[in-house]
């Protein structure tokens, strides 16, 4: 397969850690004889910089004709005070509108040799292996009207949660897509007890799960979603739900795992012609400006990126899960930075991502 991957290393440790990731998705492509276009840009405060904003024309331009598109992370210090739409984390924004990714994924799952960096007795979380998959441009967050207006004790302040039934139908699809590939297990999650909202949410994803007649769905009321990923996070396969709950649950479901530098994200949108589906891949942590430049980065979390670069945009399951098996090789050996390790000589950066390429 031809594999069109844009690489965008952004700031501080996201120029470290997708050094690693891009040496792991060489070393892939290489054993299992895939072709790889490989093009580098611009992003966040490294941009600014060199062209005066966080997101260049020609990183744009690169990401379209790319199929699948590698984050770093973004954010520098001297920005700290700088307005909004001048910031690094602008270009996030904009390269995620840019694309049109719709479905934010989250994996989480529990490596066993990382169960003690878990606040979570082990016998609850021992072989978590769940996706969170969130929809990432409707909701809360974006609906109109919006807005604080009046005075004194009447001030009143407004924000509204719109879907669209095609908006509902589209990250359904998706999901039960995921679980078709997995153990066939959608929870959708809502609030239907109280909003209209989450009523219309529920009706939409029983009426797409009739085209997905083996996988077994399930709803969760929010608040018991909550509890039950703490209480029996191995109940889950993939968990489906709007844009403001999933953001507070993939949080949650992050803390299982452990360390934030283990934690990768993919945000999937349409499929291409080549059959490739777009998509926007970076660990969950941020330029983490106090570790940077000092080759002690966890890389993980973008080598994990790199993992679900190659199962949701290119279909590649048996690479990924040669990543993933790596990944949980190297654990287990105790090769690991200074995050998973603060006891004992830690493993850099680059040692890590050296050792999961030898592992694969
Ligand atoms: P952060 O994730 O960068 O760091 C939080 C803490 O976790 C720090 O102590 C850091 O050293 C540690 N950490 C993070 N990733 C690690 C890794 N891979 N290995 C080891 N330790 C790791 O969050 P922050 O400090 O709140 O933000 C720093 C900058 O990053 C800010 O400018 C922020 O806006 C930006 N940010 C960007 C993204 C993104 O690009 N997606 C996400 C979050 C924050």
């Amino acid at each position: 397969m031809n594999l069109k991957v844009l690489i965008l290393p952004g700031d501080g440790i996201g120029v470290e850690v997708t050094r690693e990731a891009v040496r792991v998705l060489e070393h892939v492509s290489h054993k299992y004889q895939h072709t790889l276009e490989i093009s580098e840009a611009l992003l966040g405060g490294a941009a600014i910089h060199q062209s005066g904003t966080p997101l260049p024309d020609k990183t744009v331009e690169l990401a379209l004709k790319a199929d699948a598109t590698l984050l770093g992370a973004v954010g520098l210090p001297e920005f700290d005070n700088v307005p909004p739409e001048k910031r690094p984390e602008k270009g996030l924004l904009g390269i995620r509108k840019a694309l049109g990714v719709f479905a934010n994924l989250r994996p989480v799952r529990t490596y066993s040799s990382l169960l003690e960096s878990s606040p979570l007795k082990n016998h609850l979380i021992e072989g978590t292996d769940m996706i969170i998959v969130r929809e990432l441009t409707g909701g809360i967050y974006y609906g109109t009207p919006r807005g604080i207006s009046g005075e004194g004790a009447g001030t009143t302040a407004v924000n509204t949660m719109v879907y669209t039934r095609a908006e509902i139908e589209r990250v359904a699809r998706m999901a039960f897509r995921l679980a078709r590939g997995r153990r066939k297990k959608l929870t959708s999650v809502d609030k239907s007890n109280v909003l209209e909202n989450s009523q219309l949410w529920r009706k939409v994803v029983t009426e797409v799960a009739g085209e997905f007649e083996d996988v077994a769905l399930d709803h969760l009321l929010v608040d018991n979603c909550a509890m039950q990923l703490v209480l029996n996070p191995r109940r889950f396969d993939v968990v489906l739900t709007e844009n403001m709950f999933g953001d507070i649950l993939s949080d949650e479901g992050a803390v299982l795992a452990g360390s934030i530098g283990m934690l990768p994200s993919a945000s999937i949108g349409e499929q291409r012609e080549s059959g490739a589906w777009v998509g926007l891949y970076e660990p969950v942590h941020g330029s983490a400006p106090d570790i940077a430049g000092q080759n002690k980065a966890n890389p993980l979390g973008a080598i994990g990126s790199v993992a679900a670069m190659l199962e949701y945009s290119f279909g590649l399951k048996q690479e990924a899960e040669a990543v993933n098996r790596a990944i949980e090789f190297v654990l287990g050996q105790g090769r690991v930075t200074a995050d998973l390790k603060p006891a004992g000589a830690p493993a850099t950066t680059s040692e890590v991502g050296e050792a999961v390429c030898s592992a694969i």
